[in-house]
């Protein structure tokens, strides 16, 4: 492994470390590695897996300084946002390791009249090793909705986190391997996008891929090549809508948190607000009031960070620019918040819907507000983009929300605070269309990880034979009368 890349601090554009570019064979031994560990860690029981995966989250609370401290130098965010990243990321190991055995554990089922002979049996058993590749946006919480799943189904795993963010991969790593130190159960490959590439041909049973639906592209391209399956978590262009009776005040603090936390890096992050005609005014007013209070920076006081990724900051500067040339009026900041590598935060107004700021992911600390007539409307809206992962309803009364967040097309939905559901692990999380497809988080991501497995067990001679050169027209008969009783009755 001659080749290496550094990581530079967003913030200083100080050196922070030089990681290894794992090449091919690099990447193939890893994966064979793991196929050892694989064979111990699903050969343990429910209990003996729970136990060291319980040890793994005491550990990472127990040092959660460090590596959050990591996670500031590498993205560029506030020290407590890294923390709250962690926090979370430990709710969802713990909730994967208590719960796998009751999700995935053999259960009986009902084998039924035609079957009564047999006793039927599903159970969920592991992949094998499953490749997940990171973004670097929530280093911590990102991947981990993936790796805690996975080793809970019992699976091993091989890592490659995203070349912004590798040093916080290898502390996930080698925390493990603390609670963990028989088998390198989890493992590390960085690199480029390149290595992850390898990672998608090689010989793992699953990719689970975090990042933008163009890369999804390309690795499920790659993973078609030996039909290896993957889930894919994309980017969005999440909406928040506000209806007339909504509370106003907890609705533009939920917003402005929604679309300025993390500078705007967030995957379920506000892009697009849509507010009610009645109270749009009223509302725009407030959250003006709201974003002119904040500013990015390095220092403790700083709502946010700056782009962790350089690259970015040119969508955003276009987002901004088209939306302003296309008649659209910027009510806080607009092209002069772009101070590298700081974006300051900006409101478009009453942006048209063709607008790339309103059809495209931004990533930055931006968002666009626009009048609707009502709830309807900017459900209609928000679903007409090609995203679907998250959404927000503000509303007070119950059922129009609930059929709001019912009709939104996304994967996850919140009514009156932001981004609720990714703090409730029992929760699948994941979304549609360029959003992705498949689910992490709750019972759904720990099947993710596994294959279903059936089994019946006849329990005594059946009735009649079906599946025998014995059976008779006589057998047939009986079945096909028995079939017409159960299943013959006429629906209006
Ligand atoms: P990215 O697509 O550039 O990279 C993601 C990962 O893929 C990196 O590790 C990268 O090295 C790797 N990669 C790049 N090319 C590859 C290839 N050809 N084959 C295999 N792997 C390759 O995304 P990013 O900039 O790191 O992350 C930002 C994106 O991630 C945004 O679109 C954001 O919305 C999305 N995201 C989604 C979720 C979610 O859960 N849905 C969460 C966080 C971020």
């Amino acid at each position: 492994m001659s080749r290496t890349f550094d990581t530079l601090n967003p913030a200083t554009s100080e050196p922070i470390g030089t990681f290894a570019i794992f090449g091919e064979d690099e990447v193939n031994d890893t994966v064979a590695r793991a196929h050892e560990a694989a064979a111990w860690w699903s050969a343990l029981s429910w209990k003996e897996r729970q136990v060291r995966l319980l040890a793994w989250k005491s550990y990472l609370i127990r040092y959660i300084g460090r590596l959050a401290e990591l996670v500031h130098e590498e993205t560029g965010k506030p020290l407590a946002d890294a923390q709250l990243e962690i926090l979370l990321a430990i709710v969802h190991i713990d909730w994967a390791a208590r719960q796998a055995r009751k999700v995935l554990g053999p259960r009986k089922v009902r084998s039924g009249i035609v079957a009564i002979n047999q006793a039927a049996t599903v159970e969920y058993q592991p992949l094998g090793v499953v490749g997940v590749i990171g973004p670097w946006n929530y280093p911590v919480f990102t991947p981990m909705g993936s790796i805690a799943y996975a080793l809970a189904a019992g699976n091993a795993v091989v890592f490659k986190p995203s070349e912004f963010t590798p040093a916080v991969g290898g502390a996930l790593v080698s925390s493990f391997a603390e609670a963990v130190p028989d088998y390198p159960v989890l493992q590390l490959v960085t690199g480029l996008g390149e290595t992850g590439s390898f990672l998608a041909r090689s010989a793992v049973n699953k990719i689970a891929f975090t990042g933008s639906a163009a890369t999804a592209r390309k690795v499920m391209a790659a993973c078609a090549e030996n039909l290896t399956p993957m889930v894919a978590e994309c980017g969005g262009k999440d909406a928040l809508i506000v209806s007339a009776d909504a509370n106003l005040d907890a609705a533009a603090d939920a917003a402005v948190w929604g679309a300025l936390s993390n500078a705007g890096q967030t995957c379920i992050g506000v892009e697009r607000i849509y507010v009610a005609q009645d109270i749009y005014h009223t509302f725009l007013a407030k959250l003006a009031e709201r974003v002119s209070a904040l500013r990015p920076g390095d220092d403790r006081e700083a709502d946010y960070g700056p782009m962790t990724m350089p690259g970015q900051i040119e969508v955003i500067e276009q987002h901004i620019a088209d939306a302003i040339a296309s008649g659209g009026r910027a009510v806080v900041g607009g092209l002069g918040s772009i101070r590298r590598p700081y974006v300051g935060p900006v409101i478009l107004a009453d942006v048209p819907e063709s607008s790339t700021a309103v059809t495209d992911e931004t990533f930055g600390p931006t968002m666009t507000v626009t009048a609707v007539a009502d709830l309807a409307e900017g459900v209609r809206l928000a679903n007409a983009g090609r995203y679907g992962l998250g959404g927000t309803i503000f509303a007070r009364n119950k059922k129009a929300a609930m059929q709001a967040a019912r009709a939104l097309r996304c994967g996850m939905t919140s009514i009156n605070s932001v981004i609720s559901y990714a703090s409730v692990p029992a929760l699948p999380f994941g979304g549609s269309g360029d959003s992705g497809f498949g689910r992490i988080h709750g019972a759904d991501g720990l099947r993710e990880f596994a294959r279903a497995k059936s089994i019946t067990r006849q329990r005594m001679k059946p009735l009649v034979n079906l599946t025998s050169f014995s059976r008779t027209d006589e057998d047939m008969k009986k079945i096909l009368s028995l079939a017409t009783i159960l299943h013959g009755k006429r629906y209006k």
